[in-house]
Protein backbone atom coordinates (compact mmCIF):
# COMPACT_ATOMS: atom_id res chain seq x y z
CA UNK A 1 0.00 0.00 0.00
CA UNK A 2 1.68 2.69 -1.60
CA UNK A 3 -0.01 5.43 1.49
CA UNK A 4 1.24 3.70 4.48
CA UNK A 5 4.84 5.03 3.28
CA UNK A 6 3.68 8.61 3.31
CA UNK A 7 4.81 10.61 6.10
CA UNK A 8 1.50 11.50 7.75
CA UNK A 9 1.20 14.81 10.24
CA UNK A 10 -0.78 17.37 11.54
CA UNK A 11 -0.51 21.07 11.32
CA UNK A 12 -2.92 23.44 12.77
CA UNK A 13 -3.55 26.85 11.73
CA UNK A 14 -4.78 29.06 14.74
CA UNK A 15 -5.77 32.33 15.74
CA UNK A 16 -8.44 35.17 15.99
CA UNK A 17 -11.16 36.17 13.93
CA UNK A 18 -9.99 38.26 10.97
CA UNK A 19 -5.96 36.68 10.97
CA UNK A 20 -6.71 35.06 7.79
CA UNK A 21 -6.60 31.34 9.21
CA UNK A 22 -9.03 30.44 6.26
CA UNK A 23 -6.94 32.15 3.43
CA UNK A 24 -3.67 29.71 5.01
CA UNK A 25 -5.32 27.02 4.76
CA UNK A 26 -6.53 27.45 1.13
CA UNK A 27 -3.23 28.72 0.48
CA UNK A 28 -1.97 25.31 1.77
CA UNK A 29 -4.29 23.20 0.04
CA UNK A 30 -3.37 24.95 -2.94
CA UNK A 31 -0.36 24.71 -3.15
CA UNK A 32 -0.44 20.55 -2.67
CA UNK A 33 -3.01 21.12 -5.69
CA UNK A 34 -0.60 22.69 -7.54
CA UNK A 35 2.13 19.70 -6.80
CA UNK A 36 -1.13 16.75 -8.06
CA UNK A 37 -1.73 15.84 -4.75
CA UNK A 38 -5.35 14.83 -4.04
CA UNK A 39 -6.71 17.11 -1.47
CA UNK A 40 -10.28 17.09 0.00
CA UNK A 41 -11.37 19.56 2.38
CA UNK A 42 -14.03 19.46 5.46
CA UNK A 43 -16.05 21.66 7.21
CA UNK A 44 -18.44 21.40 10.36
CA UNK A 45 -22.37 21.69 8.58
CA UNK A 46 -22.76 24.20 11.50
CA UNK A 47 -20.45 26.70 9.79
CA UNK A 48 -23.16 27.47 6.59
CA UNK A 49 -22.37 31.07 6.61
CA UNK A 50 -22.00 31.71 2.63
CA UNK A 51 -22.65 28.14 0.99
CA UNK A 52 -23.07 24.59 1.77
CA UNK A 53 -20.04 23.07 -0.24
CA UNK A 54 -17.09 25.85 -0.33
CA UNK A 55 -14.46 26.67 2.90
CA UNK A 56 -15.04 30.52 1.86
CA UNK A 57 -13.37 32.99 3.92
CA UNK A 58 -13.99 36.91 4.34
CA UNK A 59 -12.26 37.95 1.28
CA UNK A 60 -13.89 35.59 -0.86
CA UNK A 61 -11.63 32.74 -1.73
CA UNK A 62 -12.91 29.82 -2.28
CA UNK A 63 -12.13 26.26 -2.60
CA UNK A 64 -14.72 23.20 -2.64
CA UNK A 65 -15.17 21.73 0.61
CA UNK A 66 -17.94 19.13 2.13
CA UNK A 67 -19.81 19.67 5.10
CA UNK A 68 -19.79 16.50 7.86
CA UNK A 69 -22.31 16.47 10.90
CA UNK A 70 -19.69 14.41 13.26
CA UNK A 71 -15.70 14.32 13.11
CA UNK A 72 -16.01 10.80 12.51
CA UNK A 73 -17.74 11.17 9.40
CA UNK A 74 -14.41 12.95 7.56
CA UNK A 75 -12.61 9.27 8.24
CA UNK A 76 -15.52 7.78 6.79
CA UNK A 77 -14.86 10.21 3.38
CA UNK A 78 -11.77 10.76 2.66
CA UNK A 79 -10.60 8.81 -0.19
CA UNK A 80 -7.67 6.18 -0.65
CA UNK A 81 -5.66 8.51 -2.73
CA UNK A 82 -6.14 11.44 -0.95
CA UNK A 83 -2.75 13.11 0.61
CA UNK A 84 -4.06 16.29 2.04
CA UNK A 85 -7.08 17.03 4.11
CA UNK A 86 -7.99 20.50 5.10
CA UNK A 87 -10.30 20.87 8.26
CA UNK A 88 -11.66 24.54 8.49
CA UNK A 89 -13.78 25.94 11.65
CA UNK A 90 -12.09 22.99 13.56
CA UNK A 91 -13.52 24.67 16.73
CA UNK A 92 -16.57 23.61 16.21
CA UNK A 93 -16.23 19.85 16.60
CA UNK A 94 -16.36 17.93 19.62
CA UNK A 95 -12.84 15.89 20.63
CA UNK A 96 -13.18 13.14 18.55
CA UNK A 97 -11.92 15.36 15.78
CA UNK A 98 -8.35 14.95 18.08
CA UNK A 99 -9.04 10.86 17.35
CA UNK A 100 -9.71 11.74 13.59
CA UNK A 101 -6.69 13.75 12.61
CA UNK A 102 -4.37 11.24 14.36
CA UNK A 103 -6.12 8.49 12.82
CA UNK A 104 -5.64 10.21 9.57
CA UNK A 105 -2.03 11.40 10.46
CA UNK A 106 -1.03 7.52 10.75
CA UNK A 107 -2.78 6.65 7.25
CA UNK A 108 -0.21 8.69 5.73
CA UNK A 109 -2.12 12.42 5.07
CA UNK A 110 -1.35 15.41 5.50
CA UNK A 111 -3.70 16.92 7.54
CA UNK A 112 -4.30 21.25 7.86
CA UNK A 113 -7.03 21.89 10.28
CA UNK A 114 -7.57 25.67 10.70
CA UNK A 115 -9.90 27.27 13.70
CA UNK A 116 -10.53 30.08 16.23
CA UNK A 117 -7.80 28.90 19.14
CA UNK A 118 -10.40 31.27 21.84
CA UNK A 119 -14.20 31.45 22.08
CA UNK A 120 -15.19 35.34 22.18
CA UNK A 121 -14.49 35.38 26.02
CA UNK A 122 -11.00 34.52 25.46
CA UNK A 123 -11.43 30.83 26.64
CA UNK A 124 -9.30 28.13 24.74
CA UNK A 125 -12.57 26.65 22.45
CA UNK A 126 -13.53 23.08 22.25
CA UNK A 127 -10.69 20.29 21.15
CA UNK A 128 -7.92 22.85 20.00
CA UNK A 129 -5.91 23.24 23.31
CA UNK A 130 -5.55 19.32 22.56
CA UNK A 131 -5.31 19.52 18.94
CA UNK A 132 -2.39 21.82 19.37
CA UNK A 133 -0.63 19.25 21.30
CA UNK A 134 -0.66 16.61 19.26
CA UNK A 135 0.28 18.53 16.25
CA UNK A 136 3.87 18.39 14.60
CA UNK A 137 3.17 22.49 13.45
CA UNK A 138 1.34 25.26 15.23
CA UNK A 139 0.80 28.50 12.99
CA UNK A 140 -0.48 31.16 15.49
CA UNK A 141 -2.16 34.27 13.24
CA UNK A 142 -2.69 37.63 14.45
CA UNK A 143 -5.08 40.02 12.99
CA UNK A 144 -4.94 43.59 14.09
CA UNK A 145 -7.17 45.69 17.23
CA UNK A 146 -9.27 47.87 15.92
CA UNK A 147 -8.82 50.15 18.85
CA UNK A 148 -5.37 50.42 18.97
CA UNK A 149 -3.58 48.62 15.52
CA UNK A 150 -1.70 46.68 17.74
CA UNK A 151 -1.69 43.00 16.80
CA UNK A 152 -4.84 40.91 17.94
CA UNK A 153 -5.09 37.85 19.49
CA UNK A 154 -8.85 38.04 20.22
CA UNK A 155 -11.87 38.19 19.15
CA UNK A 156 -14.53 41.11 20.42
CA UNK A 157 -18.52 39.85 19.84
CA UNK A 158 -20.57 43.35 19.25
CA UNK A 159 -23.86 42.01 19.95
CA UNK A 160 -25.65 39.61 22.20
CA UNK A 161 -26.38 35.70 21.43
CA UNK A 162 -26.50 32.44 22.97
CA UNK A 163 -23.59 30.65 23.91
CA UNK A 164 -20.10 30.73 22.35
CA UNK A 165 -21.62 28.49 18.57
CA UNK A 166 -22.30 32.18 16.85
CA UNK A 167 -20.94 31.55 13.88
CA UNK A 168 -20.55 35.40 11.89
CA UNK A 169 -19.16 37.78 9.90
CA UNK A 170 -17.59 41.08 10.30
CA UNK A 171 -21.01 42.45 11.67
CA UNK A 172 -21.24 40.45 14.87
CA UNK A 173 -17.08 40.52 15.86
CA UNK A 174 -13.83 42.52 15.58
CA UNK A 175 -10.36 41.51 16.44
CA UNK A 176 -8.96 43.16 19.69
CA UNK A 177 -5.63 43.25 21.32
CA UNK A 178 -5.37 41.54 25.05
CA UNK A 179 -6.23 44.79 26.42
CA UNK A 180 -8.84 46.31 24.39
CA UNK A 181 -10.81 42.63 24.51
CA UNK A 182 -13.57 42.55 26.83
CA UNK A 183 -14.72 38.90 27.32
CA UNK A 184 -17.88 39.43 29.39
CA UNK A 185 -19.08 42.46 27.48
CA UNK A 186 -20.87 42.87 24.32
CA UNK A 187 -20.79 46.51 22.92
CA UNK A 188 -23.96 46.88 21.68
CA UNK A 189 -23.07 47.51 17.86
CA UNK A 190 -20.80 50.15 18.75
CA UNK A 191 -18.26 49.67 17.35
CA UNK A 192 -14.36 50.32 18.37
CA UNK A 193 -15.44 51.77 21.64
CA UNK A 194 -13.07 53.39 24.07
CA UNK A 195 -12.60 52.12 27.08
CA UNK A 196 -15.67 50.71 29.85
CA UNK A 197 -15.57 50.84 33.35
CA UNK A 198 -15.96 46.93 33.60
CA UNK A 199 -12.76 46.99 31.42
CA UNK A 200 -11.09 49.50 33.78
CA UNK A 201 -12.17 47.71 36.45
CA UNK A 202 -10.77 44.42 34.95
CA UNK A 203 -7.39 46.04 34.13
CA UNK A 204 -7.49 47.55 38.03
CA UNK A 205 -8.29 43.73 39.11
CA UNK A 206 -4.93 42.79 37.74
CA UNK A 207 -2.76 45.52 38.83
CA UNK A 208 -2.59 47.17 35.74
CA UNK A 209 -2.76 51.16 35.95
CA UNK A 210 -4.95 53.03 33.48
CA UNK A 211 -1.45 54.83 32.24
CA UNK A 212 0.35 52.13 30.97
CA UNK A 213 -2.41 50.93 28.90
ZN1 LIG B 1 -5.72 47.07 21.22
Amino acid sequence: MLHRSLPGFIEVICGSMFSGKTEELVRRVRRAQYGRQKVQVFKPAVDNRYSDDHVQSHDANKILSTPVKTAWEIVERVDDNTRVVGIDEIQFFDDSIVEVCNKLAYRGIHVVAAGLDMDFQGQPFGPIPKLLAIAEHVTKLQAVCVVCGMPATRSQRLVGGDGVVAVGATEMYEARCRFHHEPHVFQDQKPTGLKSKVQSKVLEANGISEASV
